[in-house]
């Protein structure tokens, strides 16, 4: 069989356009190396999710070299395997989109132009996107009538908030500050052959029972025609001269496959989509696919900023905000985008959004918190005890997350660790991590503002940590796309510049990151390749 279209993985960069190539009467395959599992298999089993790994590959099998460079220039080289640091986000048919937590938001129009915007910044690759926002706005509003997004930007009614966001507004108020309501790609009703959320009060990290989250899977792979094959680890991409020709994949018992296309997509996430380039070579391509000008893997990046915390008391509520504020299940859903450009240092920087949010309902990450006293001493026994009681039935925790740029380096970057070979046989990926210094500043600047929303919403143990180490589950860039194919790996409709058939649509495309979450402009752009796709004739 020759397919019309085989995709490599199946999350968000992935749904789109398998539905609707598929829908317009394509022949579509999906290669996914994790398992198909549906809602009737997902359950809210913390020790099963949060710390087996359910849904992610064991480290010991499947792994990443990381090397870390500090603002000294001295880099360190990290394991995962020896410690733990796992950059899996979700290795099952829908990918990482099943476990999210569907905070929505779309980047600002001066995010695809940041370098012509706001100038460049010393050691940092800042280029501006070969789209502008009018070019992706209407993919913004597919995306919300094919996948649904409640909230002020969405087309569903806002999801139910706990009765605490009146006393965050009231405090935004106080300080001047706008308090937004974020959208969700959560389904506040019924809709589309999928159910409305039953605030189940486990969402992010948890893959949803109900069908409600507007995961690839529930929204799109399993309402579309594509023919998805999972447990298939793909791990070769053959080409003849500039034209992919088949891909090879590993099922379950390591025998191996060919599917044959005559287009290709990628779309494992940034850091494999570079491992499977550049581990796949031949005479014409002998750095690995689409390499000859060795730009792949280069310019990872990931979201910048940190997060934080702080601790709303019953002491500082009447009896009604005490019942309102232990409402299990309701969302929090607030955000502040006031602070979008930062005047420091005499002259404007992107700045960034902070997301509030409740903590996780994890019992044992919350029961966690509370093992030290006031003084930083561990206590046991009937004190500990008594000390969890008190704080999870009298107080709820409210975190806040900063997402600002994290500028792209030369020193961060996706290569491959040869010689070093996972559970397939094949060689792992190389993380090369450095955060770039004012990433960290206009992150600190931001996480202050954080702070006095808490403080004034009369919050205790207040803390944050804006740090260098980045969140695994946001990452971006690698294969950038751009108008010069000196400098970039796709061209503006993200196919490879050196070959005729291979497109990437994750998020490895992106050149910045527009300080957000990434989902929604993911699945926008996938939705706009899945036009380009449509309009030429293979
Ligand atoms: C806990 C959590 C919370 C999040 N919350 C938010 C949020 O609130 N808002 C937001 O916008 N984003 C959020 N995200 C991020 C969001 O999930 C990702 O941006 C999005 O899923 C990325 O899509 P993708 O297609 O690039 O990758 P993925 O969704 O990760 O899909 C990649 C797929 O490729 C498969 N794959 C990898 N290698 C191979 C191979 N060799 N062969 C075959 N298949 C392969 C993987 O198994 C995976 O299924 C969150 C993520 C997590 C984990
Ligand atoms: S039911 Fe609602 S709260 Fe629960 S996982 Fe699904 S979307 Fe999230």
């Amino acid at each position: 069989v020759i397919y019309d279209i085989c995709i490599v993985g199946s999350g968000a960069g992935a749904g789109p356009i398998a539905y609707e190539l598929s829908k317009s009467g394509k022949s579509v395959v999906v290669l996914e190396k994790g398992e198909y599992l549906n809602e009737e298999d997902f359950s809210k089993d913390e020790i099963a999710i949060s710390r087996r790994d359910l849904y992610t590959p064991n480290l010991k099998d499947e792994f990443h070299i990381i090397y870390q460079k500090d603002d000294e220039g001295k880099t360190t080289r990290y394991d995962g395997r020896e410690y733990n640091w796992s950059f899996w986000n979700g290795s099952l048919v829908g990918g990482a989109s099943n476990l999210m937590s569907g905070y929505f938001h779309q980047m600002m129009p001066y995010d695809f132009k940041l370098k012509s915007t706001f100038g460049e910044i010393e050691g940092a690759n800042v280029e501006d996107w070969a789209v502008s926002y009018a070019d992706l706005a209407p993919y913004y509003q597919k995306t919300k009538e094919i996948i649904g997004i409640s909230g002020d930007d969405g087309n569903f009614p806002p999801l139910q908030e706990n009765g605490a966001t009146k006393r965050f507004d009231k405090a935004c108020k106080k300080l001047g500050f706008k308090p937004l309501r974020v959208s969700r790609a959560i389904l506040s009703k019924d809709a589309f052959g999928r159910n409305g959320c039953y605030y189940s009060n486990f969402c992010g990290s948890y893959p949803c029972a109900s069908g409600a989250k507007g995961s690839s899977r529930a929204a799109l792979l399993k309402r579309c025609n594509a023919r998805v094959i999972s447990n298939a680890f793909v791990y070769e991409i053959v080409t003849k001269k500039s034209v992919v020709k088949e891909v090879r994949y590993f099922d379950k018992q390591r025998r191996s496959h060919s599917i044959k296309a005559k287009i290709f997509v990628l779309a494992l996430s940034p850091i494999e989509t570079s491992r499977l380039l550049l581990n796949s070579k031949n005479s014409h391509f002998p750095n690995g696919v689409a390499n000859n000008r060795g730009n792949v893997g280069k310019n990872l990046i990931f979201s910048g900023g940190g997060s934080g915390e702080g601790r709303i008391r019953f002491d500082v509520l009447n009896q009604k905000e005490q019942k309102e504020l232990m409402t299990p299940g309701l969302f929090f859903n607030r955000s502040i985008k006031d602070f979008q450009v930062i005047k420091k240092w005499g002259r404007s920087y992107k700045g960034g959004v902070i997301d509030f949010l409740f903590e996780h309902q994890n019992i044992i990450s919350r029961a966690l918190r509370e093992i030290r006293d006031k003084n930083g001493d561990l206590i046991w026994g009937e004190k500990l005890q008594k000390k969890i009681v008190e704080d999870l039935r009298r107080s709820r925790v409210l975190t806040f997350e900063v997402f600002n740029d994290w500028l792209p380096t030369d020193d961060c970057f996706v290569g491959i660790e040869k010689g070093v070979k996972d559970k397939w046989g094949v060689d792992v990926a190389s993380i090369h991590l450095y955060s770039h210094k004012k990433d960290r500043q206009i992150g600190e600047i931001l996480a202050k503002k954080a702070l006095k929303i808490l403080k004034e919403m009369g919050a205790v143990e207040i803390s944050y940590d804006i740090s260098p180490n980045p969140p695994p589950n946001l990452v971006a860039g690698a294969c950038r796309f751009g108008d010069d194919p000196k400098k970039s790996v796709l061209d503006k409709n993200c196919k490879a510049w050196e070959l005729e058939n291979l497109y990437i649509s994750d998020a490895s495309f992106m050149p910045t990151g527009g300080s957000v979450p990434y989902t929604w402009t993911i699945y926008a752009n996938s939705f706009r390749i899945a036009d380009h796709l449509m309009k030429i004739n293979h």
